[in-house]
C-alpha cells in the first residue's frame, strides 16, 4: 500500500483520536499522536511534517540516523526511540533522540543516563512494560517495575516521563482495555511513590486498538499503519 494518501490519512487519524477523547469524555488536547514511521521513507515524513505533525517514532537506530540527517532542516520535530534497544546502540540513541520509550532494564538506563550529552536537555523516558505478561516479550514486570522506576529517577540525565506497553493483540474493546486499565494503574502507583518524578505519559494504543487505549487514559498514541500504510516485511 504506497499509494496512501498522506493528508487524508493523516486526518482521518486526527479524527479519530477527536472523537475516541470525545468518547471518553476527555479533553481534546488529553492525547497526542506519535507518528510511527520505521521503514517510510524520509519524504514521508517530510510530507507529515509539513501538514503539521511534528512527533515520530522509530524502532531501528541506524535507519533513523539516515533519516534525520536527511530531514536535518525540519525545526521543530521530536524524535522517539520505540524499538527494541541494545547496550551497543545506546550511545546513537542518548544523541539523537529526545525520548525513549523501551526502557526496561537498569543497565540501559545508565548507559543512556551517562551518555546523554551535557548540551541536550535530559532524556524522557518512558519505562516499557511486559503488560500482558508474556515470557519471550521485552519489558519490565509490573513486580520490578518500581525498582526500576526508582532507579531512572535518581538518574540526573534522564526525565522518567511514564510508562511504555505493547499488548498481545486481542479482539474486543473490553479485552483491549484490561492491559492498559493495568498499565494506567501502574502509572497511578508510580505518582504516589515518586511524587517529585514528571510522571504524565501513558504511551499506549496503535493502529488496532487506539479507541481503548484512549478509554484507560493514553496520553501519547503510537500510530503507524493507521497514518503511513501497510509496512511490507522489514525492508
Ligand atoms: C510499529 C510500532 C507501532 C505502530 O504500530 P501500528 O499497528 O502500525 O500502528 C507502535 N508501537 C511500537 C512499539 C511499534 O513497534
Amino acid at each position: 500500500m504506497t499509494d496512501v494518501v498522506l493528508s487524508e490519512s493523516l486526518a482521518a487519524a486526527r479524527t479519530r483520536l477527536a472523537d475516541a477523547l470525545n468518547a471518553a469524555g476527555r479533553p481534546i488536547d488529553a492525547a497526542r499522536l506519535l507518528a510511527v514511521s520505521k521503514t517510510k521513507p524520509a519524504t514521508m515524513i517530510r510530507e507529515a511534517w509539513h501538514l503539521g505533525q511534528r512527533e515520530f517514532g522509530e524502532n531501528y537506530v541506524q535507519e533513523a540516523l539516515d533519516k534525520q540527517a536527511e530531514l536535518a532542516d525540519l525545526d521543530p520535530i521530536v524524535w522517539h526511540f520505540i524499538g527494541p534497544l541494545q547496550s551497543n546502540k545506546t550511545r546513537e540513541v542518548a544523541e539523537h533522540f529526545a525520548w525513549v520509550h523501551s526502557v526496561d532494564r537498569e543497565k540501559i538506563a545508565r548507559r543512556l543516563n551517562d551518555q546523554r550529552p551535557g548540551a541536550l536537555d535530559p532524556l524522557d523516558i518512558c519505562l516499557q512494560v511486559n503488560i500482558s505478561d508474556e515470557p519471550s516479550k521485552s519489558g519490565v514486570s509490573l513486580e520490578a517495575l518500581p525498582t526500576l522506576a526508582e532507579a531512572v529517577q535518581a538518574m540526573p540525565r534522564l526525565h522518567l516521563r511514564g510508562l511504555m506497553a505493547i499488548p498481545a493483540p486481542v479482539e474486543g474493546l473490553d479485552a483491549q482495555r484490561a492491559p492498559f486499565a493495568r498499565l494506567r494503574e501502574a502509572l497511578e502507583g508510580l505518582r504516589e511513590r515518586l511524587p517529585e518524578a514528571p510522571l504524565d505519559t501513558l504511551s499506549m494504543g496503535m493502529s488496532g486498538d487506539l479507541e481503548a487505549a484512549v478509554l484507560e487514559g493514553a496520553t501519547l498514541i503510537r500510530l503507524g499503519t493507521a497514518i503511513f500504510g501497510e509496512r511490507t516485511a522489514r525492508e
